[in-house]
């Protein structure tokens, strides 16, 4: 997990342009599988690996309390509203 933790969050701002920025591997989406993913992508130092996530920040206190999702939550900007 460190080459992830040591390179990113990085705003895509700052990239100059991404046309710019090369990558060995685009990764879309920093949840579970996009997390592992990316992270054993890079255990080779070589390898560049651009993590991009659409969701904000995971500080809002709710998201640290499971049982109370369905009722705060549900709706809420932190909500992508895909059902399954
Ligand atoms: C309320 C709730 C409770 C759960 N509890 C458990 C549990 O206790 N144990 C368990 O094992 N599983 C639990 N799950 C299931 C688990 O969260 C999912 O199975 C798992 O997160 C799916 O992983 P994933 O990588 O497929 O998707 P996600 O983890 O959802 O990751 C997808 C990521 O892609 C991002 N994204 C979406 N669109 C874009 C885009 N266009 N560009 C960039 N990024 C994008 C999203 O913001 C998200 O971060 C729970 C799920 C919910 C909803």
């Amino acid at each position: 997990m460190s080459n992830i933790t040591n390179q990113l969050p990085v705003e895509v701002s700052s990239l100059n342009t991404p046309m710019q920025a090369i990558f060995d591997y685009i990764v879309i989406g920093a949840g579970s599988a996009g997390c592992v993913v990316a992270n054993r992508l890079t255990e080779d130092p070589n390898t560049k690996v651009l993590l991009l996530e659409a969701g904000g920040s995971d500080t809002k206190p709710e998201l640290q309390v499971p049982s109370v999702w369905p009722t705060t939550l549900l709706g809420s900007e932190v909500d992508w509203a895909y059902l399954t």
